[in-house]
């Protein structure tokens, strides 16, 4: 044994939810040490997109200039049939989101998981420990000690809290003996990854190709990029698909021999299941450990990055003070937003993944009506907002609160001018204790950009004042001592 550690939270796993939570948690002078059992990042794409609300917490992180300079953002995403007739079309992604950042944003998952660990090991409270497995963990009273694995031996950390942040495959879930509930998709696909060097050969729009003779994916990543991906056929194995001349088959009707060079190959099986328990006592799940779905909707990472975000600033909160309860807010808020988010992701697997050619038609004729119908393009599903947790009372507490943007080319972001923590944001100057939400007045200087919207904001809701959370989800709207008072009681 080679010492002890100690540290407010063990974050178990150093993929993109793990180093964000880690860099969230020390920006708000939380002590972090991130393990990971790999020497180095995993190499190999997985997520090709990433939305507004996850590029708004890459801001906070202090990335999001670098991940926008090497995204792309296409303005369509369309699923086609055999004949090439439109069945559904999401237009859009490439305008401003509420979080004050395109839609949708193309990426490169290694080349962002880089970027964070950059900027995360900047903070003095976040440690990086690589080639570093979890073992375990035990509760003592109000602390937990974990032994862990590493070049130098064995080593115990003892901390406030674990989070497992370890995959879909998550020995901290095991351990704990939570259970998946398994929400009935399983597909195997390969999944094709090319560095381009021909772009004007490429689509310039994401496209799922419905197809049941070979239902196929085809989306840009972040720049230099390309990925293309193959539902399995029944009878089919991993083996033959992944061999070179088959590749080359799958992507000859695409006509890019010459335009692309294979980078990787890989098949994965699309799964979709929730964690029944986030949270067992001082440990808590979060990213992949907690949640899978197939990557129809581009929104497991984001997923895993919004739970990042809602349990940094509660285990913060705890820190300085708050009872740990605070805690049993996080599932009660992030699970039916998941189970929402997965919801689309499997209608629009079920979409693409019909291979029986009389049920493909029937599919097609149904959403050929439905959009001559209609003649409108549908906007992606709104994600619910909160319905209950750590807010107060109803509407629009529980919803996102818009970041406002401003300046040339939408450069100055709000978010910048009013810094991290929580916000009361008010008519008039309103006074706010040490420790608690920073007040702001619609007079200050720093909402000069941004004063317009923001009047027309509390303006449509009908109210004095809004306190946003630090994850910019809304506490509640109203009167302001009203507010303050019962943040303070949520927050004991
Ligand atoms: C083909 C594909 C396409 C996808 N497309 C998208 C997309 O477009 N958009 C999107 O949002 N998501 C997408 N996803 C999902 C996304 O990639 C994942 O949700 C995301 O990588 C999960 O991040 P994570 O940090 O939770 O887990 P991981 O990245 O899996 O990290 C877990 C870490 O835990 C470590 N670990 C495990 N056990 C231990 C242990 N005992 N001790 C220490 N460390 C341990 C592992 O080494 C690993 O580094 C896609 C996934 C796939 C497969």
């Amino acid at each position: 044994m080679v010492g002890d550690v100690e540290v407010d939270v063990l974050v178990v796993g150093a993929g993109p939810v793990g180093v964000s939570l880690g860099a969230l948690l020390a920006q708000a002078g939380v002590t972090a040490l991130v393990i990971d059992k790999e020497a180095d990042i995993y190499p190999l794409p997985r997520a090709a997109h990433v939305d507004h609300e996850i590029m708004r917490i890459f801001q906070a992180i202090g990335v999001a200039d670098e991940v926008a300079a090497s995204s792309r953002t296409p303005n369509r995403y369309d699923f086609l049939n055999a004949d090439g007739e439109v069945l559904l079309r999401f237009e859009g992604a490439d305008r401003l989101g509420p979080g004050g950042w395109s839609g949708g944003n193309m990426i490169h998952q290694p080349s962002i998981e880089m970027s964070l660990r950059k900027a995360a090991m900047q903070l003095p409270d976040f440690r990086l420990k690589t080639s570093c497995t979890w073992v375990s963990s035990e509760e003592h009273g109000d602390t937990v000690v974990s032994r862990v694995r590493g070049a130098d031996g064995e080593q115990s950390v003892r901390s406030c809290f674990v989070v497992g942040c370890d995959g879909a495959r998550s020995p901290v879930r095991e351990a704990a003996s939570i259970e998946l509930d398994d929400l009935q998709f399983d597909e195997p696909w390969l999944v094709i990854d090319t560095l381009v060097r021909d772009a004007e050969r490429l689509p310039k729009i994401n496209l799922q190709i419905c197809d049941p003779a070979r239902p196929t994916t085809c989306v840009l990543m972040g720049s230099g990029r390309h990925r293309w991906e193959f539902m399995l056929k029944p009878g089919e194995t991993a083996e033959q698909m992944l061999d070179d001349q088959v590749i080359a088959g799958l992507l000859s009707p695409w006509n890019v021999e010459g335009a692309i060079n294979l980078e990787r190959k890989a098949v994965y099986r699309f799964n979709a299941k929730v964690a029944k328990a986030w949270r067992k006592g001082r440990t808590l799940l979060a990213g992949d450990a907690a949640h899978l779905m197939p990557p129809f909707a581009g929104q497991g990472l984001c997923s895993g990055l919004r739970d990042a975000a809602n349990l940094a600033w509660k285990l913060a909160a705890i820190k300085r003070g708050a009872n740990d309860s605070l805690l049993d807010t996080y599932q009660l808020e992030r699970e039916p937003h998941i189970r929402a988010i997965i919801g689309t992701a499997i209608m629009m697997g079920r979409t693409v993944c019909i291979t029986d050619p009389a049920a493909a038609r029937v599919r097609d004729q149904q959403m050929l009506a439905a959009r001559a119908a209609t003649g409108a393009a549908p906007h992606a599903p709104a994600n619910p907002p909160m319905a209950a947790g750590c807010i107060m009372g109803g509407p629009p507490a529980g919803a996102y609160f818009p970041q406002f943007v401003s300046g040339a080319a939408s450069s100055q972001r709000f978010d910048d001018a009013l810094g991290a923590g929580a916000w009361l944001i008010a008519r008039t100057a309103v006074a706010t204790v040490a420790g608690g939400p920073r007040g702001f007045a619609l007079a200050d200087i720093r909402l000069d950009p941004y004063r317009d919207q923001l009047l027309r904001w509390l303006d449509k809701h009908a109210v004095e004042a809004v306190l946003v959370r630090p994850d910019r989800y809304i506490f509640g709207a109203g009167e302001p001592h009203k507010l303050l008072a019962a943040w303070a009681t949520q927050l004991k």
